[in-house]
């Protein structure tokens, strides 16, 4: 295949072979499946600018084209790479990427490098029974919440574009075909390491493990044995403990945390049924497929260090049991600290003081009876001034037993009190709770949208989710949740 417009700046961009350097161990060769008649939905300047992209390159047919996998820059060798995975508790010995392509990596001129991968491009040797393609919808909802998780502060693999097509894919219902561009240094998964530890093959997993330390942990090249490989494991146990506490103070649960969806690099990796807590539930199952809550909101710290366990077991024959055990020990700590000064920071509390563990427990226990909003509710904390207000009775009215809540604020304005500095307090807090979160039923607006060709609550909905923490004028009811009496949106697997 060759670009249609040899001058294009698209036809120039050059990607590197990065991970497909390998080897054939670790990759099949495979050419994207065309997308008939492809338009552009979404297009990313951020991420463009990332990548060092030409401005104005999502106007080029060939870049419409290379994003639906039609043409690639010449020389491009795309891959298609194995893995296996514990999926709901259960080994599988292969998987790999049944319907993401890689076209390379894109080196910026920052010195950073990039994985560019389509996800939606059709079959590959790892398809399985799956048609290799993704579905507009499930494209839409990974390109918004990659996005929004990147600006709260919560690492994440990034959306570049998405290109749609009238392709009909069946699903539960007949929807259209789409192609997601996604960005990250590399996409490796817990269960590369997995799928090479279980078939016996301790040689790939050193090959994989050294790869990694060169090109994604710089703090630890040069680095020799004895210590290097338990080394390697101890940081990516401190990065998974961060992710998840960064989740859990953000009130985001992935549904889906099987050991082939979690990034060696600490990312958010595979969007799937994913959701933001709206009413505060703690047993949150967002998942309709997670039958006995294994992902529940809850549950996500205590599997994360199950899946870093399994990590673990894939590195045996680098790290021994005692190196291995130290490195996991340093899960619950570092998750603890995380969690907590994320907690502290949506209060608005810039210093650590013994009662802080049990205010906020107290609050989330609060939260949870009265099922309030969780969005709503700390993003009026920045708001609430050293006396009770007219804002006390607005929140309380949220809460079935007000009393409660009314205890736990005269705790909170003690402890505020004690810290001083009323206005960084309220800085604090706002520059931690946003305002505009992607609620489930504002994504399927958008989504119901582009089905119908109109792609500018898409726009929209990512123009808030991109600065969500500054009052937008106009979007009040982007910040409320979902009008009382409609449908709850229903979260599958299928996407
Ligand atoms: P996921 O649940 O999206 O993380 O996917 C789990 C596994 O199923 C991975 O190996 C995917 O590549 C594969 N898979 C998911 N959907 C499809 C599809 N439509 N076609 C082919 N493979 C798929
Ligand atoms: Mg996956």
């Amino acid at each position: 295949m060759t670009t249609r417009a040899a001058s294009s700046e698209t036809s120039r961009l050059h990607f590197d072979q990065g991970y497909a350097r390998l080897g054939a161990e670790f990759v099949e060769e495979r050419t994207p499946t065309p997308l008939p008649a492809p338009y552009l939905v979404a297009f990313n300047p951020d991420v463009a600018a990332l990548l060092d992209l030409p401005p104005g390159i999502e106007r080029e047919t060939a870049f419409v084209e290379l994003a639906a996998g039609n043409a690639v820059p010449p020389g491009t060798k795309s891959t298609a790479a194995v893995y296996a995975g514990h999926q709901f508790g259960s080994y599988v010995p292969q998987l790999g990427d049944g319907r993401a392509i890689s076209l390379g990596e894109i080196a910026s001129a920052r010195g950073e490098r990039f994985e560019w991968q389509l996800k939606g491009s059709g079959t590959t040797a790892f398809s399985r029974f799956g048609d290799g393609r993704a579905v507009l919808r499930s494209t839409i909802r990974e390109y918004l919440c990659s996005e929004a998780m990147h600006h709260l502060g919560i690492p994440t693999t990034r959306a570049l574009a998405i290109a749609g097509s009238r392709e009909p894919v069946q699903r539960e219902t007949v929807e259209s075909a789409a192609v997601l561009s996604r960005i990250a240094p590399s996409h490796l998964r817990f269960g590369t390491f997995e799928y090479f530890h279980y078939a016996g093959n301790a040689e790939a997993v050193k090959t994989l493990v050294d790869y990694a330390i060169d090109g994604f942990f710089p703090e630890l090249k040069g680095s020799s044995q004895p210590g290097r490989y338990a080394a390697f494991l101890r940081a990516i146990v401190l990065r998974t403990a961060d992710l998840v506490a960064r989740w859990q103070t953000a009130g985001f649960a992935h549904g889906v945390m099987n050991t082939d969806n979690m990034s060696i690099l600490g990312l958010t990796l595979d969007y799937g049924p994913f959701g933001f807590m709206e009413a505060y539930e703690p047993g949150f199952v967002c998942n309709h497929s997670d039958y006995g809550g294994r992902y529940a909101f809850d549950r996500q710290p205590g599997v994360a260090l199950w899946n870093c366990r399994a990590l673990a077991a894939a590195l045996g024959s680098l790290v021994t049991k005692a190196d291995a055990e130290t490195a996991l020990g340093a899960f619950e700590p570092a998750f603890r600290d995380a969690f907590l000064s994320g907690m502290r920071a949506k209060l608005g509390l810039s210093n650590a003081q013994p009662e802080d563990p049990r205010l906020i427990v107290d609050l989330l226990d609060a939260l949870a009876a009265a099922r309030a909003d969780y969005p709503t509710f700390f993003a009026a904390v920045a708001e609430l001034g050293p006396e009770p207000s007219p804002l006390d009775q607005r929140l309380a009215a949220m809460f079935g037993e007000p009393q409660t809540l009314r205890a736990w604020l005269a705790r909170y304005r003690i402890r505020a009190a004690r810290q001083g500095d009323e206005p960084r307090r309220a800085a604090t807090a706002s520059a931690a709770n946003p305002r505009y979160v992607l609620r489930n039923h504002l994504a399927q607006t958008a989504i119901e949208a582009a089905e119908a060709g109109d792609f500018g609550e898409v726009e929209r909905l990512w123009k808030l989710l991109r600065d969500p923490y500054r009052e937008h004028p106009g979007a009040a009811a982007y910040a409320r949740p979902a009008p009382a009496g409609a449908v709850p949106v229903c979260v599958s697997c299928s996407s």
